[in-house]
């Protein structure tokens, strides 16, 4: 796949995204996916760390990266995606060009690399990865792709998404373009059934999918493909067969679920895994779409069964988190989704970013914040601080590398994004969130922190 204007603009426009909405005045659009990086601001990856973000949850296949060494090292292992099967993708393979490649080229480089990678880790297939470097010199990815799978008799799959081609957010929908074009599709499931779905973009971050999936089962809906947390090659490959797409708490992949509604007629739907009623409210939907009143009824069934069990589990928490407030700062659907998860702890969310937050979004916090909740367009911080200060907040809920905001404003912190360690994904996720947020507000470490230093008194 090439990269041309064209295509980029494409993947910038999708209607599904409210990003590319036209403003409330008529004029103009909304520019939030085409934002280039402002110096001087702590921003998210380039494009390519986006591509591998989406991609390199498929775990048995080799991800090659075609470029010096270090747009690998920035980026690579930084997610905690689990597998329940192979750990291939565990490692890190780049061809690490070096100045000579760049003078003469590095497409015999790659070329050879590829063939190392095949004969040393038999992977499902190969997924090779541009960089700024090797996209500059103008190596030909597709045709060096094209060759090894042919001599090397495997699927070796070109992403092109150089890191100046755009944002992070711009990467994951070039890889989808790549599994577009190369994968789903390519093989057939040995069978269907009418509740086979695909979930789009959950990512398995601490094993936040296995919370999930026994849920399913349980309810004879078949996964069949996931799109990509602890996914294998050959099941994405069959993707095109589900009667369902389910997009997780992420519009990163939406050209995938607008493209196979085209292709194979797959409609889709938005859900989130988190807080009782977003849990809820998703199994009622998918039973919805799939239009059984059988499995309907067993998703009440199941959502009676599970929320009284939680009710249990849940209550001694509850009853010590009351009226806890929170500051909440993360991106996109996590900003409304641990809301109602909070809320169902009985915690007062104060504020939370919207930065990354779409038109639909908003709308949705505007709703669950109510009118004395803040909404933070723009954060750093210095603002975080702030807003904690201002709200008396208790606790601060954001991604790994505002924890040091949080330990000056002497208050816990948790951490809600791709580096963490605990599922709060499902039923059983929010017993998990309740237990992390608990003990990080009744931590005795507090009462040491917050006296007053030894040189004070
Ligand atoms: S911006 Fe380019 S050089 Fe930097 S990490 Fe991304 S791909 Fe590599």
């Amino acid at each position: 796949m090439k990269i041309t204007s064209g295509k980029v603009n494409q993947l910038l426009t999708q209607s599904g995204c409210e990003h590319n909405h036209h403003h409330a005045d008529g004029k103009g659009k909304n520019k939030a996916c085409k934002q280039q990086a402002q110096p001087g601001l702590a921003q998210g990856g380039c494009a390519f760390d986006g591509a591998s973000i989406a991609l390199v949850p498929i775990t048995d296949v080799a991800h090659l990266v075609h470029g010096p060494i270090a747009c690998a090292g920035n980026s690579w292992g930084g997610r905690g995606s689990l597998s329940s099967g192979s750990k291939l993708y565990k490692m890190g393979f780049t061809t690490d060009v070096s100045e000579n490649d760049i003078i003469f080229g590095g497409e015999k480089k790659l070329y050879k690399a590829i063939g190392e990678v095949a004969q040393r880790y038999q992977p499902k297939a190969v997924f090779v990865y541009s960089t700024c470097v090797t996209a500059l010199i103008g190596d030909d990815l597709d045709a060096v792709c094209e060759a090894a799978s042919k001599k090397f008799h495997l699927p070796v799959i070109p992403v092109n998404s150089p890191g100046f081609v755009g944002s992070k957010n711009l990467g994951n929908r070039l890889s989808g373009e790549s599994l577009l074009e190369h994968v789903v599709g390519t093989a057939e499931p040995e069978y269907t059934t009418p509740y086979d779905i695909n979930l789009i973009g959950e990512y398995n971050i601490a094993g936040e999918l296995w919370n999930v999936l026994p849920l399913f089962e349980k309810l004879g809906i078949r996964v069949l493909a996931k799109i990509t947390g602890d996914a294998t090659y050959d099941e994405v490959c069959r993707a095109h067969r589900a009667k369902l797409n389910v997009m997780i708490c992420s519009k990163a992949l939406i050209n995938m679920a607008t493209a196979m509604g085209e292709r194979y007629g797959i409609p889709y739907i938005e859900e989130s895994f988190y807080g009782v009623a977003d849990m809820n409210r998703c199994l009622r939907n998918i039973a919805a779409k799939l239009g059984d009143t059988a499995l309907q009824d067993r998703v009440e069934k199941l959502i009676a069964e599970e929320t009284t069990a939680l009710d249990i589990a849940l209550a001694p928490y509850r009853q010590r988190l009351q009226g806890k407030r929170m500051v909440l700062y993360t991106g996109g659907v996590k900003s409304w989704s641990i809301i109602s998860a909070a809320q169902d702890l009985g915690i007062k969310v104060v504020a939370t970013s919207t930065k990354k937050s779409t038109e639909e979004d908003k709308a949705r916090i505007r709703k669950l914040l109510g009118e004395e909740g803040v909404m933070l367009e723009k954060g750093n911080a210095q603002e975080i601080l702030r807003l904690i200060n201002q709200t008396k907040a208790d606790l601060l809920v954001a991604g790994g590398r505002n924890q040091y905001t949080a330990l000056k404003a002497r208050i816990p912190f948790l951490d809600i994004n791709q580096e963490r360690h605990h599922s709060y994904a499902g039923y059983t996720g929010m017993i998990e969130m309740a237990r992390e947020i608990d003990e990080a507000i009744y931590s005795p470490i507090w009462e040491q922190v917050r006296k007053p230093a030894p040189w004070e008194v």
